[in-house]
Formats: structure tokens, sequence, C-alpha cells
């Protein structure tokens, strides 16, 4: 491998820059030439191209967003699609490429690389931290704290006109933000799309957590099909429960902006490294995990098949805690 190519793809997050930078810088340490590569696989299918110097990610660390910009590319999707990326990228002498990115990017390049003979190194960017075989993703910490933040805030008029509010966070199909969010910011609980059709979790709540002891109440939904979002369960109570003051904050993209936390830099600095340490061992189509503290290489099939299981043993600090 002599040029590497790197992009940004599907929903962006806090701490991709820190990995464009530490991808970047340690392959022009490693003697190897790098190409930043636009929007994506969209940058791939239409040769958005541009050979990066280390003073090309020079002053982005602390940046949220993305320098590479991001997108979602629905010709990449197709195998004539493929194949145009394929064929620009030798034409680019691009010979190996890391892809930073959710489930869906991860998948693309798993797609890309049986296609093709490219090696594919896929660092875990989302916020969502729904990638299997490794501790946390790029961004997530950044976002949990932005969710602190605000549900910090939230808890101060909650409280003052003692009303129950519905705090809406993302995830997509999983509750990490959520139920970590529910537990460092004090709320009373969290409804989150694991345990959506385990049991009915505003009725535990209602029951077991909205006490009369207690003057306001703050409850983390995830968004997702699978738990209908915050509004649902705000039309619930209002019906069921009149005599509760309901409101609803969803809080939207600005999880996703922000400078990432020290924890996020830190983690996308060492997967960005790892990445170009992976290639030069000669190592293909595996995510870069952290596993206790120790970089990890996860196959592809295994990242994105899985699950990623939620802990109980946090579903219930966050039940105990809450009475
Ligand atoms: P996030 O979960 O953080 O939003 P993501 O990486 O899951 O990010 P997606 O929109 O699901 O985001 O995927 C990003 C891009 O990856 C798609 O626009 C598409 O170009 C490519 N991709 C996804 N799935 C496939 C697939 N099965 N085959 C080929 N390419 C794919």
């Amino acid at each position: 491998v002599k040029c590497i190519g790197i992009l940004t793809s599907g929903g962006d997050a806090p701490g991709m820059n820190a990995a464009i930078r530490a991808v970047t810088r340690s392959a022009i340490y490693n003697g190897l030439q790098v190409k930043g590569i636009y929007r994506g696989y969209r940058g791939l299918v239409t040769g958005e191209i541009k050979e990066f110097k280390s003073q090309n990610v020079s002053n982005i660390i602390q940046l949220g967003g993305t320098i590479l910009k991001t997108a979602r590319c629905q010709e990449f999707t197709t195998p004539e699609g493929r194949q145009i990326a394929y064929d620009n990228m030798k034409k680019e002498g691009i010979d190996a490429l890391v892809i930073i990115g959710g489930d869906g990017s991860l998948t693309g390049a798993r797609v890309f690389a049986q296609e093709f003979d490219v090696p594919c190194i896929g660092l875990p960017g989302t916020i969502d931290n729904d990638l299997y075989g490794t501790d946390t993703t790029i961004g997530y910490d950044t976002a949990l704290n932005t969710i602190l933040d605000a549900v910090d805030k939230i808890r101060d008029t909650a409280t003052s006109h003692e009303r129950l509010f519905f705090v809406e966070v993302m995830g997509r199909d999983a509750g990490f933000l959520a139920l970590n969010g529910a537990i460092a910011s004090g709320a009373e609980a969290a409804i989150i799309p694991e345990f959506s059709t385990e049991v009915d979790q505003l009725e535990e709540f209602i029951k077991n957590g909205f006490r009369k002891s207690k003057n306001s109440s703050i409850v983390i939904v995830a968004e997702s099909e699978l738990t209908g979002g915050a509004m649902h369960f705000a039309e619930r109570v209002k019906n069921e429960y009149p005599q509760y003051d309901v409101r609803v904050t969803i809080l939207g993209h600005l999880q996703r902006g922000g400078s990432p936390t020290a924890h996020d830099r830190i983690l996308a600095s060492r997967l960005g490294a790892a990445a170009i340490d992976a290639i030069m061992e000669g190592q293909r189509n595996v995510m870069i995990g952290i596993e206790h503290d120790e970089v990890v290489y996860v196959p592809f099939t295994k990242a994105i098949k899985n699950d990623k299981p939620i802990k109980r043993e946090l579903v219930n600090v966050l039940r105990e805690l809450s009475i």
C-alpha cells in the first residue's frame, strides 16, 4: 500500500475531524501518501478527491463536524456506482480506504471490499454508539455531554413549574444516549428501543417512578420507530393522566454539533493511528474498536450484523437512583 484514501460518511459526529487528522498524520509519518475524499462515497463516485499534506489537517482537532463533508450516496449502493468509485480510486492511485462512519457506511465498505480487491478499514464514527465490538464510538461522549447540558437546563424550568418533561434524544434504534444521558442527568426514567417490546415503559415509570412526592420529572426518550418518540408518550400521558402538566423537548441536531470532548479526541486519535497500523500489518476489512482500553480489530461482518447489548446493570442503576 502506497496511498490511502480517507472519507467520512453517513451522519456526522464530533471527533470526525480528530480522526481525519490522526489518519492523515499517521499515514504520512509511516511514509504513505494520503488523499481526502469529499462527501463520503459520493466523492469517490464523482472524483472529488484531493491530496492531503500534514498542514491540511492543522487546527481541526477541536472542530465539530467534518472538514471532508459527509453525505449519503444512493449511487454507491448499486454495482454500477461502485464500479465508477473503484475506477476513480485507481485513477487517483489510491490503494486502500479508511472509512469513518456508522453502520450504513461500514456496510458499504464491506460490500465494496467483497467486490474489489481493496483493503478497507473502518472507524466507528457515530454519536449513537451502536456498533458492536467497540466499547464506544467517536462522537458518543460529546453528544452525551451535550444532552447533559440541555437536560440540566430543562430541569430548572421543570422544577419551577412542577412539570413532567419528555426529552427526546437521538440514537437511531439504540438506547445508549437515552439511558446514559438519563443516569448522568439524574432523570427519572429512560424509554429505550431495546425494551420496547418487553414492557410498557411508560406504565412502569408512572407506577414506580412518578410519585406525588416529586414535583417535577424528566423522562429521556430515545428517538426510534420502536419507542414512537417523545410526542407519542406525551400524548398518552395527556390522555390517560390529565392531572400532569406535560411538556416535550426534542433535542434534535444540536446533539451532533460542538467541539469534541477530550475523550472523543483521544479516542479518535488512537483509532486513527491504529487504522494506519492495521493497513501496514496487512489487515483488511475490519473496523478498529476499543475494548477494555485496548485497540481491537473487529471484522465488518461482526461490527455491523450484531446488535450491541444494553447493560441491565445500567437500567437497574437508573431505576434505583430515581426513587
Ligand atoms: P449514521 O448511523 O451515523 O447516520 P451511517 O453510516 O449508518 O451513519 P447511512 O446513511 O446508513 O449512514 O450510510 C451511509 C452511506 O453508506 C449510504 O449513503 C451509502 O452510500 C452507503 N451504504 C449504506 N449501506 C450500503 C449498502 N448496503 N451497500 C452499499 N453502500 C451502502
